[in-house]
């Protein structure tokens, strides 16, 4: 008989376990399949929803248009199917968020064959990489010793003589974004003759150098071992340090997969004590890009028309956030959620942890990024913000940070609170909580 493949974040056919043993389970027929979900899809903005659907529709053009797309649950919709082909087997890669986890339960429960998990989205499985007690790690740097000495797979071949099954399918709506794994591999490839200089240029904004991705990632068009695999081929400084970010998504996984309350919970104890205000007219003007400091500005700015923010600027915003305007970083998290095309909840809720001092490994509380400080030191000569915030662009070099200075009319915003009392409310208000735990 024919197996499923039911395809979640890993919509690819290279390096892709999960689809070999489809392909082997059965007599080599294979019905690919991709449940839209409303759990997911109502909660996700439309840079991702755009995403996903193009991707889905690369990967359905490279299997002849034979991909399945089904609306509705899961616990329903997969076992509905597979009875109507008499599937040998249902095949997938794990999930590991504390959502795909109750799923893929209520899936299993629900089904008359099994439900085969090969693989997960990562290098190295979350849960995997243990201390010598066997717990997990809590900072990144010995985690990061420990998973390398775990190390991890090579890449697998995509798999040939497929017969697909399954007619072509019309639930996609039309979507314009350049998506899917010829795409991604494409972009990786170039991006490899650059990685030597991404540990001196990641920092910077205006260079606009990362790789971007993070996006191609989050819907599995490339596996994180066929990258690690590459970059071990051409060993620099860059490539280095390349791995060691891939890591920190693998740790953010990790930590989600241990502690799935994380996910809008302080990891923390302490800080679920911490004097936040309500969201109201300075959260409006965050998101907005109105707070009158530019390279705030210019990140949520360039968030909203793009999906995307560079990310020592989402450092920036994210602590603007938190400790200049003392919101709870989790309507931050949630905004981000929305607007990023690569919003991933094991590395948004995480690093916003992080970024919020109540993170598991987080950057200590009372190191408060000033946002001009940061403008100035990582985009020198002002063009980042100039490129996302017009009201600047007559403000020549690093004068573009400090737009008080000029007094002539501006549409721009004045800062909407003054950083360095804004400094001090944040301080005063850990030093309440410190020690309580
Ligand atoms: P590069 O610098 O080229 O990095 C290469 C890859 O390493 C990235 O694609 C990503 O997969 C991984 N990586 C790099 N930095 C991190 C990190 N700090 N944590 C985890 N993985 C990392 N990343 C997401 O993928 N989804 C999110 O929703 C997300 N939310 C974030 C929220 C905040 C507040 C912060 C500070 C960071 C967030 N990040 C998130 C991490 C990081 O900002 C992005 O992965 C990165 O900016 C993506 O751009 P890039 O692919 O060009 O990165």
């Amino acid at each position: 008989g024919s197996a499923v493949m039911w395809f979640r974040r890993d919509l690819r056919l290279a390096d892709n376990p999960a689809l070999l043993d489809a392909v082997s389970a059965g007599d080599g027929s294979v019905l690919a399949l991709f449940v839209l979900d409303p759990a997911l899809w109502d909660k996700a903005g439309s840079p991702r929803r755009d995403h996903l659907v193009s991707s889905l529709r690369s990967l359905s053009d490279s299997i002849g248009g034979k991909l399945v797309v089904r609306h509705g649950d899961p616990a329903k919709v997969v076992p509905a199917l597979a009875a109507e082909i008499g599937a040998v087997n249902v095949h997938i890669a794990a999930d590991y968020g504390p959502y795909g986890q109750r799923r893929d339960s209520a899936v299993e429960a629900a089904l008359d064959c099994p439900l085969v998990s090969t693989g997960s989205p990562y290098a190295v499985a979350p849960g995997r990489v243990l201390t010598q007690q066997g717990s997990s790690y809590k900072v990144f740097t010995p985690y990061y010793g420990a998973w390398r000495d775990h190390g991890w797979r090579q890449p697998v071949e995509p798999p040939t003589g497929v017969k697909w099954i399954g007619k072509r399918s019309d639930a996609l709506p039309e979507s314009a974004a350049a998506a899917g794994e010829e795409a991604a591999l494409k972009h990786w490839h170039e991006y490899l003759d650059d990685v030597a200089a991404y540990d001196d240029e990641r920092d910077r904004p205006d260079l606009d150098s990362t790789s971007r991705m993070s996006v191609p990632l989050k819907y599995g068009e490339i596996h994180p071992r066929t990258m690690l695999a590459d970059l071990l081929r051409k060993p620099s400084d860059g490539a280095a340090a390349y791995q060691r970010e891939l890591a920190w998504r693998e740790f953010c996984a990790d930590l989600l997969a241990r502690y799935p309350e994380a996910a809008w919970k302080p990891l923390r104890p302490e800080f679920e004590q911490m004097e936040y205000d309500e969201p109201g007219d300075a959260f409006d003007a965050w998101c907005n890009g109105l707070t009158g400091y530019p390279i705030v500005d210019a990140g949520m700015r360039q968030l909203a028309e793009t999906g995307f923010m560079h990310n020592r600027v989402r450092m920036v915003v994210a602590s603007f956030l938190v400790k200049d305007l003392h919101l709870h970083w989790k309507y931050g998290a949630r905004w981000f959620m929305r607007q990023l095309r690569d919003g991933d909840l094991a590395s948004n809720s995480l690093n916003w942890q992080w970024v919020a001092g109540c993170g598991a490994d987080a950057s200590p509380y009372f190191r408060i990024f000033n946002p001009t400080t940061q403008g100035l030191k990582f985009d020198p000569d002002g063009s980042y913000v100039r490129r996302w915030v017009h009201e600047l662009q007559d403000l020549p070099g690093k004068s573009a940070h400090e737009p008080w200075k000029d007094d002539s009319p501006s549409e721009y915003p004045r800062p909407i609170v003054d950083h360095a009392e804004a400094r001090q409310e944040s301080l005063r208000r850990y030093a309440a909580i410190k020690g309580t735990a």
